[in-house]
């Protein structure tokens, strides 16, 4: 049930401590009469919610028999055990979904964007189950819905026809992957996806893995399709390794040109792939947020979806130490993904969403590097967890 609430001594985003007040579900002016329900936050950290921005919750294996990895190194080595294991394993993509939200609304995400699988052996059928997660936990959870050709799409007929059924039935964002390396066919691969988008009014987001000069062009052609259909902040790039690859004078004016047209780029820090450069992102005015992929799935047998511990990952990959390095990380786990998402009301302003989350620490930096478990967490002024410990009362909704 949503609360008045009273929250004293908070900081939020790391800032000098204030009180904030909850009414009827929003951030709103202290008022004559103060809620009668009080919350002492100690002076510790404020966020308005993490942001999940890239995630696969139908695959993930959460409460399911350990998954005994014995898949090759390389991206299709991958890609066939993952199918595999959809056929296999009997992944419920309704049931793995809901796992995974529970788990880490724990931590105080309160935002995802989850790509979804659709491909000619499932159809769209994870995608159905997790339009009922979506559904089921709409008052705990925003989760947003990537329409994603894993296995390629011009080269499985029919998948294309699938990602089309998939917007109808539901999904939120359009989906893509590698358009040279998987599909072999660049311009159309984009131009297939773009005119999706453009069918349903909706945004796109491209896993682009592609390597140096290869992933530049294709970022180059995605640039030129955002600017040309007026897409500016509603397409987001995972992954980019690429651009980490470049000679500065090209890293820096492709960056730029994304910049231009608004683009987002989502990293997960991978100690497996090229760094990003995050301070020169941010000098551009890069929109940049994070994910944690898969959690527990074939693809990776570890994660747990906490986005402050992604913080302190995408600190470690930059070789970031200093506390103003360390807060920025932060902001991309928060801040950074909801722009990047697309999401409104997002803050601590009037009218916000009354979303909080308050970690244990007494600056951003000290929470990125100690990762305080303890947390309390507020949906639209419903406590949903008190100091690490879940208080609503979730039992019924899901047969998990
Ligand atoms: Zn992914």
């Amino acid at each position: 049930m949503t609360q008045n609430l009273l929250i004293r001594n908070a900081r939020p985003l790391g800032g000098a401590p204030v009180d904030l007040v909850i009414r009827d579900g929003r951030f709103s002016p202290p008022g004559d009469q103060p809620p009668a329900e009080v919350i002492d936050a100690a002076g510790f950290i404020a966020l308005p919610g993490l942001v999940e921005a890239h995630t696969h919750l139908d695959k993930t294996l959460i409460g399911m028999d350990w998954y005994e990895n014995r898949v090759g190194p390389t991206r299709n080595d991958r890609i066939l055990a993952d199918r595999e294991a959809k056929r296999d394993l009997g992944i419920d993509a309704r049931r793995q979904s809901a796992r995974q939200v529970l788990q880490t609304l724990k931590y105080g995400v309160l935002h995802i964007r989850s790509h979804v699988d659709v491909d000619t052996e499932i159809g769209t059928a994870n995608i159905e189950g997790v339009i009922e997660t979506r559904e089921a936990v709409r008052d705990l959870v925003d989760v947003q819905i990537v329409a994603f050709p894993q296995s390629g799409m011009l080269p499985r007929a029919g998948t294309l026809d699938l990602m089309d059924t998939a917007m109808r039935a539901g999904a939120d964002i359009v989906g893509g992957i590698d358009p040279a390396t998987i599909d072999r066919d660049p311009v159309r691969h984009l131009d297939e996806i773009f005119a999706l988008a453009e069918r349903y009014g909706k945004p796109i987001d491209i896993h682009l893995h592609e390597p140096g000069d290869l992933g530049a062009f294709c970022l180059e052609l995605i640039v030129e399709r955002t600017r040309a259909l007026a897409m500016q902040g509603r397409v987001m790039v995972s992954h980019a390794y690429c651009l980490g690859m470049l000679d500065p004078a090209r890293q820096r004016a492709l960056i730029e040109a994304m910049a231009a047209e608004n683009i987002s780029v989502m990293t997960v820090g991978s100690p497996a792939a090229p760094a990003l450069p995050l301070r020169l992102m941010r000098e551009c005015g890069l929109t940049t947020a994070s994910g944690s992929d898969g959690i527990q799935g074939t693809w990776e047998p570890w994660g747990n979806g906490d986005m402050v511990e992604r913080a302190k990952y995408l600190a470690q990959r930059n070789g970031m130490t200093n506390d103003a390095d360390l807060a920025e990380t932060m902001r991309i786990c928060t801040v950074g993904g909801a722009e990047g998402i697309g999401l409104s009301g997002y803050g601590f302003a009037e009218g916000d969403f009354g979303d909080l989350v308050l970690v244990p620490a007494r600056t951003l930096a000290e929470a990125v590097a100690l990762t305080p478990q303890k947390r309390t967490v507020i949906r639209r002024g419903r406590m949903l967890v008190r100091d690490g410990e879940q208080v609503a009362d979730l039992s019924g909704r899901f047969s998990l």
